[in-house]
């Protein structure tokens, strides 16, 4: 391998691309492969450390440390003091639990999280042993060829040559927002960073192509130095986990507010001694304070997060999953998200008439035919015209698979197609190419929706081709080539190539221009520099060739998907850069919207007004032959009439969109590095119907977050009700549940069936319900109705009850309740037993919101099941394990006792069950 070494880059800047060349040991058909492999070995991968997380031990200590924590921390000291000895470090072993429980809560989620931004692979066009290849970001060395383009993030520092119309934002280098142009030749701009043939990692190509040699990589790069010198990563909150804090910091207020009241009460109310009375306190604020809510609320977002990956939807954070929920619209492509960008090109029109064009997909398996007949190329100087253009006018590679498998596309399938028309012409485009050396392009973008090149024929003479949409070429063309030779385009000539053009649209098919000029002697642009061809020069006076119509198909799976929208009250709205007339025949087939839907162009949606717009967008509508910018627009009208918006995009223009949208969405396949930067979910299949996976998980884990809130909520009351029982009867009635036994049901036996609902599968009819409401909370009347009122007091008086039922067993009312030894231990030991039970019941109901559980399946979440298990286990060990016994004040329980708890689910569950039945009856939903 050659030493190879960045240097300064301002001495890069000024030296030639050739000295570069041979400093960095490199050729103009890039490295070898081997060479290649042997740098990466020796200098690493190219890639960014980001700075230094916050150490893993102050995050674990965190655990211990909340308010929650440092309470449980002074009551056990309190105990001690006391002489409770045992009940000192029990509350401390407690609190060791739940703190270790948080954290790995949070690690989990963390490792779901990173895990998800290693499923997100950049890439870059390389060249090495004199071939285009795609690699890796990471696998760049310093000497390799490569090329960018517009919406392409700038992967080394590099020096640039062959650009054209370079423009790319520095902004994370610099803080500066306003692109900044970049050209072969060397100056040096003001400040840093300001040389005019460096493009630098982490910046982002705006508009423009160019060919580059990587001179500094990974954490040796401008981007990697700085990164280098940021001290740690910023924790973001995200606006529920903030409504979960909120959440948390009132209850804890509530919680201590009783928790002080109670205690005075207790103290010279009932005249208890002071230490018990602080450690009774402490129970009704341990009962109150929901205590892991929020590491298991993160958990469940990740995890969710996780669950949407699988379905081909990344997250990038996970506030997103709720917002998913809240989805009302979604402003869609078309191209490539609702048909498969599986392009085949099935017909040719010229001005001598119509060609059909055999054989699909991206292989050479047919012919050009008239009426049925295979064409002579050597005699059609029209379509062999249109087809040279095809292959010169064309960035894209296509490696057909020999094995019939599916070909590898280096570039765009509307291209790939060119090159496949090309090659059932029996046209070598590799040959043609070097032939006419192409002398520049000015790249395509969706605003002009042109692509131009300009190459030099045999004799010398300069040649502009155009290809794109329709509209845009007839826009800068006055000729028309017939028969080989170029005669004024006529109006006639216009309306009979748009009848045609409509012909194809209605049929769905997109249909690409072509058009050219030879610059000859009387050319203004004759005899001068390369530089004077311009879009504003070039891109005029051009002959018109003909048209090429191509099928891209429906993906299968959008008809369903679509459905799914329409039943969970989500609009789709069409916004595509393709023909009116395409998008429209597309939108009907795939049932987005009816025959009767309005069509808005761009010009048309210029013209409108904020007020128009607004009221367009709240009705059936698609939006056509409109660039990405507009989208932007359109987004925010929709966002004006109080929708939440989610809105897909690829290219480097549609950028501002997705920050708009409430959800942005990018195309992971075929998105530029813009695009997924500016993205809130990438979608690695580029398929709609995974955004609707999506919404459904995201509706899906909210739902689940509230049944996790409701269950954890449940048993708040029945911990609570026996201190009140205690504080209203001065003490008459003893403690039917001690602190210690509350701390179990808290931090104890609610643990695991809590985790199961945060996973539990959808409910069957969550997409049959429109959106949640925007600022809707988690914590909802229902949910605080059906905790505190509902299931809470029903828990309370089956455990007040069975407390009292024991000390019946035991004698009472004869004698009077027990408030020690083993009769007092049963008592409060079935008490706590029930509320046990009672919570078994509590993770089966809150396992859906109205549909059956059966309707989900009984055993379907093993977690829960295994929780339930679990549950019962470790009261059981309370129950007979001398050691525990003495700790939770707790006693073996009966036949009679464990009967009387085994009975109680049953009911809760069929009465719920009932409860639900008519709650669907009578909201007629499954
Ligand atoms: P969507 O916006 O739904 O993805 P689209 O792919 O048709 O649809 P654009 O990429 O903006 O939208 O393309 C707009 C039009 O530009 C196309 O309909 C086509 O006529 C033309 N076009 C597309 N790709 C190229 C290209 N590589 N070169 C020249 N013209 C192109």
């Amino acid at each position: 391998m050659k030493h190879v070494e960045s240097t300064k880059i301002d001495e890069t800047a000024k030296v030639t691309v050739e000295e570069l060349i041979e400093r960095f040991h490199t050729q103009k058909s890039g490295l070898t492969q081997h060479e290649a492999d042997e740098r990466l070995k020796n200098y690493g991968p190219n890639t960014i450390r980001q700075g230094k997380r916050q150490s893993e031990i102050l995050i674990f200590l965190e655990n211990f440390t909340s308010l929650m924590a440092i309470l449980l921390w002074v009551s056990g000291i309190i105990a001690l003091f006391a002489g409770m000895m045992e009940l000192g470090i029990a509350i401390w072993a407690v609190n060791v639990i739940n703190g270790c429980f948080s954290y790995w809560q949070q690690h989990a989620a963390q490792k779901a999280t990173d895990s998800l931004k290693k499923m997100l692979p950049a890439y870059v066009k390389v060249i090495r042993d004199g071939q285009a290849k795609q690699i890796r970001v990471e696998q760049l060395v310093i000497g390799d060829l490569f090329q960018i383009q517009a919406g392409d993030s700038v992967p080394a520092d590099a020096r640039i040559f062959n650009s054209s119309n370079l423009a790319v934002d520095e902004s994370s280098l610099t803080g500066e927002s306003v692109p900044v142009e970049k050209a072969d030749g060397y100056r040096h701009g003001d400040g840093e960073f300001a040389q005019q043939n460096i493009v630098f990692a982490g910046t982002i190509v705006t508009k423009g192509t160019a060919h580059a040699i990587a001179v500094a990589t990974g954490m040796q790069t401008e981007f990697g130095r700085i990164a280098q010198l940021t001290e740690t990563q910023k924790k973001v909150i995200y606006p529920l986990q903030r409504e979960l804090n909120h959440l948390t910091r009132q209850l804890t207020v509530i919680a201590i507010m009783l928790g002080v009241a109670f205690f005075l009460l207790a103290v010279f109310f009932v005249h208890y001694p002071i230490a018990q009375s602080f450690i009774f306190a402490l129970g009704m604020i341990v009962a109150f304070i929901p205590e892991g809510l929020l590491p298991t609320v993160t958990l469940s977002l990740a995890q969710g997060t996780q669950r949407m990956a699988k379905k081909h939807a990344l997250l990038k954070n996970l506030n997103s999953v709720e917002t998913l929920g809240e989805t009302t619209v979604i402003c869609s492509d078309k191209t490539g998200t609702l048909t498969q960008n599986q392009m085949t090109i099935n017909h040719i029109w010229l001005a001598d008439g119509d060609y059909e064009v055999t054989g699909t997909g991206y292989v050479n398996n047919g012919q050009i035919q008239s009426n049925g007949a295979a064409v002579d190329l050597t005699r059609n100087r029209d379509l062999n015209r249109l087809l040279t253009i095809a292959a010169l006018n064309n960035d894209t590679e296509v490696n057909e698979d020999p094995t019939g498998g599916q070909a590898k596309i280096l570039g765009t399938p509307t291209e790939a197609a060119l090159v496949i028309l090309t090659r059932k012409a029996g046209i070598d485009a590799k040959m043609l190419q070097q032939q006419f050396s192409r002398l520049k392009e000015l790249p395509f973008d969706s605003g002009r929706k042109l692509m131009t090149i300009i190459t030099k024929d045999s004799k010398g003479t300069p040649l502009i081709e155009t290809k794109g949409a329709l509209s845009s070429e007839l826009a800068i063309c006055d000729q028309i080539l017939v028969n080989g030779t170029p005669r004024p385009l006529t109006a006639g000539d216009r309306r009979q190539i748009e009848q045609v053009n409509a012909q194809y649209a209605k049929q769905g098919l997109r249909t690409l221009a072509f058009s050219y000029r030879e610059v000859g002697a009387s050319d203004p642009l004759n005899q001068t520099a390369i530089d004077a061809y311009t879009i504003e020069t070039a891109e005029k006076h051009m002959v018109f060739v003909g048209l090429v119509m191509m099928a891209d198909p429906p993906r299968p799976e959008i008809f369903a998907a679509v459905k799914n929208c329409q039943r969970a009250k989500i609009r789709i709205i069409m916004v595509t850069g393709d023909s009116p007339i395409t998008a429209k025949s597309i939108a009907v087939r795939i049932g987005i919207t009816s025959d009767k839907a309005r069509v808005i162009s761009g010009d048309e949606l210029d013209q409108m007004s904020d007020a128009d717009l607004r009221r367009a967008v709240s009705g059936e509508v698609i939006f056509a032959r409109v660039a990405p910018e507009h989208k932007f627009r359109i987004v925010s009208m929709c966002q004006a009439n109080g929708e939440i918006v989610a809105s897909t995009g690829d290219g480097v223009n549609d950028a501002p969109a997705l920050k708009r949208a409430d959800i942005g969405i990018a195309m992971g396949l075929t998105g530029t590095d813009v695009a997924k930067d500016a993205a809130d979910m990438i979608l690695t299949d580029d398929n709609f119907a995974s955004i609707v996976s999506a919404i459904e998980e995201g509706r899906t884990v909210y739902s689940n977050l509230q049944k996790f809130l409701l269950y954890i909520l449940n048993s708040n009351v029945p911990e609570a009700a026996p201190s009140v029982i205690f504080l209203v009867t001065r003490g008459l009635v003893p403690l039917p549940l001690t602190v210690m036994q509350i701390l179990t049901v808290d931090l104890g036996t609610d643990l695991l069936p809590a985790l199961g609902l945060g996973i539990e599968k959808a409910e069957p009819g969550i997409m049959d319900q429109p959106p949640r409401p925007q600022n809707s909370h988690l914590l909802s009347h229902a949910i605080i109705w059906k905790a505190f009122g509902l299931y809470g007091l029903t828990a309370s008086i089956i455990s007040t009850g069975a407390y009292f039922f024991m000390n019946y067993l035991n004698g009472w009312p004869k004698i009077p309740l027990a408030s020690s030894g083993v009769a007092y231990a049963e008592a409060t030991t079935i008490a706590l037993g029930a509320i046990v039970f009672c919570q078994i019941a509590a993770a089966m109901n809150c396992r859906t919101q109205t549909s059956s559980v059966f309707s989900i399946g009984l055993f379907s979440n093993h977690r829960i099941w295994l929780g339930i298990g679990v549950e019962i286990g470790l009261i059981a060990c309370l129950m007979y394990q001398p050691f525990l016994q003495e700790i939770f004040n707790t006693g073996p329980l009966n036949v009679v006792a464990w009967g009387f708890l085994f009975c109680i689910p049953l009911p809760l569950f069929l009465f719920e069950e009932g409860r639900k039945w008519l709650v669907r009856r009578i909201k007629h939903v499954r």
